[in-house]
């Protein structure tokens, strides 16, 4: 258990006259790892991040920091920070007062503050910003100096609550990559909310997903994407094709009358199963050029920039393909599925 910095143990929360929000969430939390907890709105992200930070506290359950019991702790004695959505800037204060408010509080030295003000600001990459204003800085520029008196007090762990929730496209992306150089800069472990799948995969070492109050997968960003383990994640994390099947044996699945090839086993024999299959991992080809196991008919096309994005209907179902090819509406094609392309699935806690 040594190398955890964070351990949260079977932890639920009911409001009052509520129902339960968080139920039996355990999770594991590394030294100097990006978490994300990711999921729907409503989920309960935002109620464990605040019992983390000792803004409210969980029904049942433990979390320790450090191998210690976190209990009755109020939130400035935590050796955590929280960071906002909303970046709740002293407006009266300028950017060096805001950025120092934490350590003015414990009455660091002038000189040392004005030194670890300018460290802040060159980490954000907002040097020569000590004397502006706050209300005269964009989105972006305030997030950031939000995002600098968090760190300014050197806590060991960082709380994200979609700090990047209220800046455009361009400039989310850019502070997502900004974000993570700073995590591995400063080594420090971060906790970050999100309901943005992409924004998990892209910066997260570990993500946990989450539905109604309920852990669904645990796994770095390749797993969850590629080894969804119920219909729910598979979908939250990317357009999917997901249908019912039946686990033949072992290496051998049938959905829609064909057998496939896949890499999963221990399904049992003849078990019911769901399984997912991603856009871009479809075979596509004219019909003519070889028999497929799959045939359709081209039923919609829309061009998403790098690739088009196909609807196309087979005897059971209408599938969404990408491929960089285009084939026109109307076209008769077939589809193929290398076996890694097939993901199994337990049935039963997709609805769970
Ligand atoms: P979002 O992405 O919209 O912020 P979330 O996943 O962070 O959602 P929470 O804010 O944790 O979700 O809310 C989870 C559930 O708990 C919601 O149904 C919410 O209405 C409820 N809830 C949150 N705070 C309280 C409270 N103080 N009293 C009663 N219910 C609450």
């Amino acid at each position: 258990m040594g190398d955890f910095i964070i351990r949260i143990e079977n932890l639920s929360k009911t409001f009052e006259g509520g129902e339960p929000v968080l139920k039996n969430v355990t999770i594991n939390i590394k030294k100097n790892e990006f978490i994300t907890l990711l999921g729907p709105s409503g989920c309960g992200k935002t109620t464990l991040l605040r019992i983390l930070g000792g803004f409210d506290e969980q029904t049942t359950g433990k979390i320790y920091f450090e191998n210690k019991l976190l209990k009755g702790i109020p939130p400035y004695k935590r050796k955590l920070n929280t960071v906002f959505q909303k970046y709740a800037l002293f407006p009266h204060m300028n950017v060096t007062e805001n950025i120092a408010f934490g350590l003015n509080i414990k009455k660091v030295h002038k000189d040392t503050i004005k030194n670890k003000v300018a460290q802040m600001l060159s980490l954000v990459n907002l040097q020569g910003f000590e004397d502006r204003k706050v209300t005269s800085l964009s989105g972006g520029q305030q997030q950031r100096i939000a995002i600098a008196r968090a760190l300014i007090n050197e806590p060991e762990v960082l709380l994200l609550d979609e700090p990047l929730g209220a800046l455009d496209l361009k400039l989310r992306k850019s502070m997502q990559i900004e974000l993570k150089k700073i995590q591995k800069q400063l080594g420090i472990t971060f906790i970050f909310v999100t309901h943005d799948q992409e924004e998990a995969l892209t910066m997260s070492d570990t993500v946990v997903v989450f539905k109604g109050g309920k852990i669904q997968q645990i796994g770095s960003p390749v797993d969850i994407y590629n080894e969804p383990d119920n219909a729910f994640v598979a979908n939250f994390i990317g357009e999917s094709n997901i249908l019912s099947g039946i686990m033949i044996k072992d290496f051998l699945v049938k959905f829609d009358e064909v057998e496939f090839g896949c890499v999963d086993a221990g399904f049992g024999e003849n078990t019911m199963i769901d399984i997912v299959i991603r856009p871009e991992d479809f075979q596509i080809f004219m019909d003519t050029d070889k028999v497929a196991k799959l045939q359709g008919i081209v039923k919609r096309v829309t061009f998403k920039g790098v690739h088009y994005e196909m609807e196309i209907k087979t005897k059971f179902r209408t599938f969404i393909v990408h491929s960089t090819k285009m084939f026109p509406v109307e076209a008769i094609v077939g589809l193929d599925l290398n076996p890694e392309d097939i993901h199994i699935m337990n049935k039963g806690d997709n609805d769970e």
